[in-house]
């Protein structure tokens, strides 16, 4: 009942049935929360009688009374949302003590000492948290105190210091805030509950709702809890324990504790903690004592408890525990935080140990998670200077010098020196810049922008649209908050938390370990999505290959144009004015684009390989530069001016609607035809030497069906000619992508046409929505935080709207060509909901960048389960 009651009550609930020891109490649920929120933070009647009900059961169950002044009933009053979150109100201890109850509780226990500790806890704690009273002041007091006794440790004060240092405390409270601290019990308790309600909506918890996609409308419980106590002498304690290693998964319990204390002394660093045992001791707590030795008893039962939890929960725990006079109690458990290598390891191992079934484990793994298993990463004990925050848009982390261009980073890389690229933005033109990288840190765009996609499919670190970098090209200088580094200068990214770090930080490397393999090999057995990777080069098709992808689903023929050789012939073919001259630039590419398919076809051999005709305006492959079109000129022997002109005439005022795609197709055949005889004879020479090929050829962005008819039949021609002249046949299929509403809505009439169709949802979405992606960053942000839409609908698919026409173009492709195979090869093909729904609507595939292959494959898995 984690909805309601929260974790932390839900699990309190859950381990009271199961019959271990926990100090009896009540949760306030998260729906009294909001009803408090909607009643302008007013906790109404009727609640308010519960809470007294539940509060005289509790009392009944534990024989004292809250507000008794000789047998007090003291709370612990905690707050518990549904998922943990930092941010909320901090727990109070020791409620309902007052003057007159601390001596009575001295009597009682006859340990003064004990009692006047927890007053004075309780005072700091309530003036911090329900008052919100800076407390810095009560703890130099504290410490002033200990220098004035000459002790170093809080336990070594006497009970008539703690008794003055109370007196104090309430002096400066009063002093300070001009009102007494309360002395009755009920009214703390109201106070204190509403104090947690309110804190749903203090601003810290609401940005990390916000940065964490939680729902706002949640609301967090209340745990009122009777107290235990640690700090009542030395048969007392409090600790915390892991089940298993949360950094590396090792099964090998362990944790930390603190004799006579309360609370977070053992994580406020109030004392050194001691190990809980053997296995706990590193270096800098050997020869401290553990509980097995100090308490051997409570030890067992401990890890009695344990055991129990992880069989219960099926998962790794992290447990909170107090002993009070020898005996246990557990005050909290939930599942532990973990590296992703531990979670894979413990989910393995739980397999193993038959605690979990396969699917199971496989369900318990955040796909997004793997993410940190394949790159590397930055030394985690190594210290940091964070300078800026950008998007963690492509993980691993990097170093290098900075440098601002493609050319410099390039050369620097060939004489052997390690360099960050560092840019506005990244085009095309920037490719051979990025490879020669350690990563890429720019500072606009979003997420799906040039540097992110193109990093993510090479599996480069990258930070994108760090608004707090500015970069100066003509100084060669970036500015961050008031500090300038130059070209040459050491910086850092972390692209999985998108920081931008001072120098060079030291890095981890990524290992694939045998657990991981058995885990994703497990997630195959299961899942129906058939996983393909979008990829242009031999070393990205070999990379995705290992990670386990089962084809190609989209090879972009245009990235293969900007290498430095190949720019002049597209650069001429486009200037030329007539067919003969474009067939002469066409006949220089033909040579370099057959290498291309035969490097992805060896590298895939035996895998399918969809690629996709020329996509891009050509605009995109002119000369930006002077000197370049300068080159140019020279080149095609004409003058320059011709050239300024040409792309005068080039010009698109919206080039992403603009002559593109299949339209490139319909206006120059000739491109078509000769990439189609680089693909066709590349296959049959791949053939020859014994390589299986699967070539499909994908004619991009169609919105009519006879667009479609027209371009397959100059193909086919082709290929025929081909097949006449050589005396050899290759295997091969024709088909479209789906990437414009209307191609969706008709696909039923297109379907006969094709032997497969490939949703490309990155042009699908601006054209569904109408919003140009590369302009979207100035207002889609505001969209997004503002709830206009739930995500952003270029990282996961928009399902009610584009993801409407995608299964309705899969239902009706269908119904008129049943033998039709479809797949998604848009960014949305690596993203875990995305990929549910592709597995909903009953597509045959989906396609990623080389990195996400193992995500996609247990997200598929996930998805199927
Ligand atoms: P957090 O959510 O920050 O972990 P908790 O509500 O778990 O906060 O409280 C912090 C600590 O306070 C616990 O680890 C425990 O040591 C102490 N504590 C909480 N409730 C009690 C209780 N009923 N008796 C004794 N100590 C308690
Ligand atoms: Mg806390
Ligand atoms: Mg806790």
């Amino acid at each position: 009942m984690k909805g309601l009651l929260g974790g932390k009550g839900a699990n309190l609930a859950e381990m009271s049935s199961i019959g271990l020891s926990v100090p009896p109490g009540f949760t306030v649920t998260t729906a009294a929360c909001l009803d408090f929120v909607e009643n302008s933070n007013t906790i109404n009647q009727q609640i308010k009688d519960e809470v007294l009900l539940a509060l005289q059961e509790v009392e009944k169950n534990s024989g004292k009374k809250f507000g008794d002044i000789k047998n007090p009933l003291l709370f612990s009053v905690r707050s518990g949302a549904r998922v943990s979150m930092p941010g909320m109100m901090d727990t109070v201890l020791n409620l309902g003590l007052n003057d007159d109850s601390v001596i009575g509780l001295a009597e009682l226990t006859k340990n003064p000492r004990f009692a006047w500790d927890s007053y004075r806890r309780f005072i700091q704690m309530y003036a911090n948290v329900v008052m919100g009273f800076n407390v810095a002041i009560l703890e130099s007091t504290l410490e002033d105190l200990k220098e004035a006794r000459e002790v170093e440790l809080d336990t070594q004060l006497t009970a008539d210091d703690l008794q003055e240092l109370v007196e104090v405390y309430k002096r400066i409270i009063f002093e300070e805030t001009g009102v007494s601290f309360p002395t009755d019990p009920m009214e703390q308790l109201w106070r204190a509950i509403s104090a947690v309600f309110s804190s749903w909506n203090n601003p810290r918890a609401i940005k990390y709702r916000e940065i964490n996609d939680i729902d706002h409308s949640w609301g967090t419980a209340v745990n009122v809890q009777s107290m235990v106590f640690g700090n009542m002498g030395d048969d007392c304690a409090t600790g915390v324990c892991f089940t298993r290693d949360p950094s590396t998964g090792e099964k090998k319990f362990f944790g930390e504790f603190l004799i006579n204390a309360q609370g977070e002394d053992v994580v406020a660093g109030i004392r050194t903690p001691q190990p809980i045992n053997d296995l706990s001791k590193n270096e800098s707590n050997k020869g401290l004592q553990t509980l097995q030795e100090a308490m051997p008893k409570v030890y067992d039962e401990l890890v009695e408890v344990y055991t129990r939890l992880e069989k219960h929960y099926k998962d790794m725990q992290d447990i909170e525990f107090t002993i009070e006079n020898d005996k246990l109690f557990i005050l909290q458990t939930r599942n532990g935080k973990r590296t992703a290598a531990a979670a894979v390891k413990i989910a393995v191992d739980l397999v193993n140990e038959k605690i979990l079934s396969k699917e199971e484990a496989i369900l318990k793994i955040n796909p997004e998670d793997i993410n940190q298993l394949l790159h590397p990463r930055l030394d985690p004990s190594a210290t940091k200077n964070v300078l800026a925050q950008g998007l963690p848009a492509s993980p691993g982390a990097g170093s290098g010098v900075i440098t601002f261009t493609s050319e410099k980073a390039t050369a620097l890389n060939e004489s052997g020196v390690k360099v960050l690229l560092v840019r506005q933005e990244t085009s095309p033109e920037d490719i051979a810049g990025m490879v020669a990288s350690e990563g890429i840190l720019t500072a606009r765009g979003g997420m799906t922008s040039h540097a992110a996609v193109v990093a993510r499919g090479m599996g480069k670190p990258c930070v994108a649209g760090c608004s707090e970098i500015q970069i100066n090209y003509a100084t060669l200088t970036l500015k961050v908050n008031g500090r300038e580094f130059k070209e040459g200068d050491h910086l850092t990214i972390d692209g999985a938390t998108g920081e931008v770090i001072e120098g060079k930080v030291p890095t981890i490397a990524a290992e694939i370990s045998e657990d991981f393999a058995n885990f994703m090999s497990w997630a195959d057995e299961f899942r129906k999505l058939e996983i393909r990777t979008n990829a242009d080069n031999p070393e990205d098709s070999e990379t995705a290959r290992n990670f386990g992808a089962q084809g190609i689903g989209l090879c972009r023929t245009e990235h293969m144009f900007f290498e430095a050789e190949r720019i002049l012939a597209v650069r001429e073919m486009i200037y030329a004015k007539e067919l003969k001259e474009r067939e002469k630039a066409l006949a220089k590419l033909l040579p370099f684009q057959r290498e291309d398919f035969i490097g992805i076809f060896t590298a895939m051999d035996g895998k399918p390989v969809n690629i996709r005709l020329l996509d891009p305006p050509l605009h995109e492959f002119l000369p930006h530069t002077k000197e370049d079109r300068e080159a140019l000129a020279e080149y095609l022997e004409i003058e320059v001016q011709l050239i300024d002109e040409r792309c005068e005439q080039l010009h698109e005022f919206n080039p992403m609607l603009g002559h593109r795609g299949c339209r490139l197709g319909v206006t120059f055949p000739e491109i078509y035809k000769m990439q189609t005889r680089a693909i066709i004879e590349a296959a049959l020479e791949c053939k020859k030497k014994g390589v299986e090929v699967l070539p499909e050829i994908m004619i991009p962005l169609i919105s009519l069906k006879g667009e479609l008819v027209l371009l397959k039949e100059e193909c086919i021609k082709e290929i025929e000619t081909i097949f006449k002249e050589t005396g050899e046949e290759v295997k091969y299929k024709l088909g479209t992508m789906i990437e414009l509403p209307r191609a969706a809505i008709t696909a039923g009439s297109i379907a006969p046409e094709a032997d497969f169709f490939s949703f490309g949802t990155n042009d699908l979405t601006q054209t569904t929505f109408g919003l140009s992606r590369d302009d979207s960053g100035k207002f889609l942000p505001e969209y997004i935080n503002g709830g206009l839409v739930p995500v952003d609908p270029f990282v996961s698919l928009d399902q009610e709207g584009v993801g409407f026409l995608v299964n309705h173009a899969c239902v009706e492709g269908r119904k008129s060509n049943p033998k039709i195979h479809m797949g998604i090869c848009g960014e949305h093909g690596g993203e875990p909901r995305s990929i549910q729904f592709c597995h909903d609507i009953g597509l045959d595939y989906v396609s990623c960048s080389p990195y996400r292959v193992p995500i996609a494959r247990l997200a598929a898995a996930q998805a199927a389960l």
